[in-house]
């Protein structure tokens, strides 16, 4: 370990044709004895997420539903995402915000950014996630350092979702008051990440690849990772995920861990999923990662309709978007400029919360005081 708590040993992922032969040796007694023990393994998780899996998806729900309520009780976290910056160098294909569509792009001020927090404050939001492309001339670290001391006495938590950092530099966020770093590798299949980066430093796999375990040798308190739902073949995905997991969890097992399940949505530039992931695949993964992880937050977002989070309540995630606009400057200001993509699930916070309420959970606006967080900073 060096003075960043940073392993020699780096995180490397198998080629997806490894994982798909690991796949194809799993058959039905794999997916029972998944079902039935405490701790699966990495062939578990394979069985869970294979083809075989699909009759059991009953199975897997209960089974997931019922770790679920161990570990996290009848809860469900809540948060909104702020979008700071339309701006960005990549040209990632999927994306809205990619520097090759023409679309009305903004960056907002400092007292902007603080308006918006604060309509989402006055909402009853107390975790909030920072949203960015990745274009660090016109938002870097002094930009995110200066909004974090502007809110982190008004909010629980505070997270961001923007352009891989340096470990010092993600230290330096975790003193201004920012305590998650989600940073999703988009496609853990290296030729369909290629394909979909054609230019830009987002194309560079390798470092995109170890920026969770930058933010967690940072001393971060929660990593979020995922993989976009739509690129390639969700099954490989979902197992290259559990690897992830229990890589950062050895490594790292005093920082929380989330991952996240985008699917990809309609966006500027017109992309179509070249692997499309329907609800029912989209279950199987969530249940087979919470089979495999019983202590992963699971998060699901407003990229999906109300009718599919509201019956997935209980039955594994265990957070929640709600209200969420993905244009910078949309919340005060609706017509400012143009979104990332367009959501799923339009109704209010508070809408969500009496949904969740009605299904006998709590919706809970806030599980962590960053009073914590400066404490430890000072021992
Ligand atoms: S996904 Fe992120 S990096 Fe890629 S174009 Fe969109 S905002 Fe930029």
């Amino acid at each position: 370990m060096n003075s960043f708590n940073m392993p020699e040993e780096k995180f490397s992922i198998p080629d997806f044709d490894e994982l798909g032969w690991l796949m194809a040796s799993c058959d039905r007694s794999d997916v029972f004895r998944a079902l039935q023990s405490d701790r699966v393994d990495v062939k578990g998780l394979a069985a869970l997420l294979s083809p075989h899996a699909d009759e059991f998806l009953p199975q897997l729900a209960a089974r997931s539903a019922r770790i679920t309520s161990q570990r996290f009780g009848r809860t469900i976290q809540l948060y909104a995402p702020l979008y700071l910056s339309s701006f960005c160098t990549n040209n990632c294909l999927y994306c809205g915000f990619s520097a090759r569509n023409k679309i009305v792009r903004k960056v907002l001020t400092f007292d902007e950014a603080e308006r918006e927090a604060m309509i989402l404050h006055d909402r009853g939001f107390h975790h909030i996630l920072l949203v960015a492309g990745e274009a660090p001339a016109r938002m870097g670290v002094e930009y995110l350092e200066e909004i974090a001391f502007r809110l982190r006495e008004r909010f629980a938590a505070i997270s961001i979702e923007v352009q891989p950092l340096e470990t010092e530099e993600y230290g330096r966020l975790f003193q201004a008051g920012i305590t998650g770093v989600a940073v999703y590798q988009e496609t853990y299949d290296r030729r369909v990440y290629e394909y979909v980066h054609p230019v830009g430093k987002k194309r560079d796999f390798e470092y995109r690849l170890a920026t969770p375990a930058r933010v967690a040798a940072a001393g971060m308190r929660e990593v979020g990772i995922g993989a976009l739902l739509g690129l390639a073949d969700w099954r490989l995905e979902g197992l290259a995920l559990g690897l992830h997991l229990a890589w950062l969890r050895k490594h790292y097992w005093r920082t929380a861990l989330t991952v996240s399940f985008p699917r990809l949505r309609p966006a500027e530039g017109g992309f179509q999923p070249l692997v499309p992931v329907s609800e029912k695949m989209l279950t199987q993964l969530m249940f087979a990662l919470r089979i495999f992880d019983h202590d992963v937050g699971l998060l699901l977002s407003t990229r999906e309709e109300s009718r599919f989070r509201d019956g997935m309540v209980g039955l594994g995630p265990t957070r929640y978007s709600a209200g969420s606009c993905t244009a910078p400057g949309g919340y005060g200001e609706p017509a400012q400029s143009d979104e990332q993509f367009a959501v799923g699930d339009h109704r209010s916070m508070d809408e969500v919360c009496d949904s969740i309420f009605q299904k006998g959970f709590d919706p809970v606006r806030k599980d962590w005081d960053a009073t914590f967080q400066r404490q430890e900073s000072v021992a």
